[in-house]
């Protein structure tokens, strides 16, 4: 390869790492590091060493030793000192990965690329990742001293720091650690995740009684603080595979939810310890079961599934029916519903024409002006409009079929039926 000084790369590293050090007193790191691709099983360093004991008699002024770098002003030197601040900095938290980042002062920018356009090297690898490997090389060592361990993992660390160069600071950030679960909510009246009040916004005021909140608890909230206190984390949040309206009970095995706990200092806790816990604190309104530690992709995963589900319903008539009429208006309901979307969260979600599906439906009068219905349908069908109608916006719907109008008074979800149900 020919670079763009004309100086034919390819042929002779020794006669590369004598140009570079003619150029000025360089470390080994950052000597070594313009030989990264060379070669396997030595540390930058090590090939750095060895050139400069090659080249160093093809050097016209010898190799000059005791200046500082001028590529890295020995930053290399700081590299112990670093790796043990990050230590100090994660000394509470509990921790099986980590990874070092490293953001270079422009200083180091600049005489990197000017490093890097005088003598352009095919076998160059950025100076960041010398430093950061010697960071990670440092923090195992230190760790080991103290009996303890972790590995590198590039794509999801428990815990990551970044090395300012410039500012001399050592960040951590620690990963949030998830957990699954299923929760039933035995009672109706309670959000699934926190509201904030409808007439302050969440401030607090004399509606919410300073609470800031339009329901005094949730089901987040009877759940995650047990959690957070188990890990010790700084906050955290339940993402749950869909969720019922506030006066729906959810019974049936209970709906799929994933916690992630911010910022924990334990990452392996005892799941049945906090079922307890959470089942003394919810006090029969919250339970939770098959909690299990997870993988943060589960967080989408779950906010995105579409289960079928199974509901029963109290609804209630305008006017008397016959059973045989309720039955047949039932019977037509099956297949496909166009819905729009409903008017109470026409608000919130945008105003489309969805396509759903009812599986199964039966139902029985309890009172000519009653009855008990169950529907299974798919994902995403708003039950309460099937059966309302919600000025037509869904079609059919059992108030339209009936030609007598019908109100869902009470509603609980029997089943969510995702895959693992
Ligand atoms: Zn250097
Ligand atoms: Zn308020």
């Amino acid at each position: 390869m020919v670079c763009a000084d004309g100086y034919n790369a390819g042929v002779d590293p020794v006669n590369y790492a004598a140009r570079v050090l003619s150029a000025g007193p360089i470390c080994d790191h950052c000597l070594g590091q313009q030989f990264a691709r060379l070669g396997h099983g030595l540390t930058g360093r090590d090939r750095g060493r060895l050139l400069r004991g090659q080249a160093s008699h093809r050097v016209p002024y010898g190799v000059r030793g005791g200046l500082p770098c001028w590529v890295c002003g020995n930053t290399f030197d700081r590299v112990e000192n670093w790796a043990a601040r990050a230590l100090e900095a994660v000394d509470a938290y509990a921790f099986g990965t980590f990874l070092f980042g490293v953001r270079l002062s422009p200083r180091l920018e600049a005489t990197q690329e000017h490093l890097s356009r005088t003598f352009p090297s095919p076998w160059a690898e950025p100076i960041r990742r010398e430093i950061n490997r010697c960071l990670g090389r440092a923090f195992e060592k230190l760790l080991a001293r103290q009996g303890r361990s972790a590995t590198v993992d590039f794509t999801r660390p428990d815990v990551r720091f970044t090395v300012d160069l410039e500012q001399e600071t050592v960040e951590l950030q620690v990963a949030s650690v998830c957990f699954t679960g299923r929760y039933r909510k035995l009672v109706r009246g309670i959000p699934q995740t926190h509201w904030p009040c409808r007439t302050c916004g969440g401030r607090g005021c004399e509606t919410c009684k300073g609470s800031g909140k339009q329901y005094p608890e949730s089901v987040e909230e009877l759940i995650v603080p047990t959690l957070v206190n188990a890990c010790r984390g700084s906050g955290g949040h339940l993402h749950g595979a869909g969720r019922e309206d506030v006066d729906a009970r959810m019974l049936g095995r209970g709906r799929p939810f994933v916690v992630e706990i911010l910022e924990p200092k334990r990452r392996t806790i005892d799941l049945s310890e906090v079922a307890d816990a959470v089942h003394r604190a919810a006090e029969g309104r919250v339970e939770v079961a098959e909690m299990a530690p997870a993988h943060p992709e589960t967080i989408e995963h779950i906010k995105n599934a579409s289960a079928d589900k199974r509901y029963r319903m109290r609804v209630n008539f305008e006017r008397p029916v016959a059973e045989d009429a309720l039955s047949r208006a039932l019977a037509e309901l099956l297949g496909q519903i166009q819905q729009r979307t409903p008017t109470r969260v026409r608000h919130r979600r945008a105003d489309l024409v969805r396509e759903r599906t009812v599986h199964t439906a039966t139902g029985e009068l309890l009172s000519p002006k009653a009855a008990e219905i169950e529907v299974h349908c798919g994902g995403g069908l708003y039950v309460k409009e099937l059966i309302s109608g919600d000025d037509e916006a869904t079609q059919p719907n059992l108030s339209a079929l009936l030609g007598v109008h019908a109100r869902v008074t009470e509603l609980d979800v029997l089943e969510v039926l995702d895959s693992t149900a």
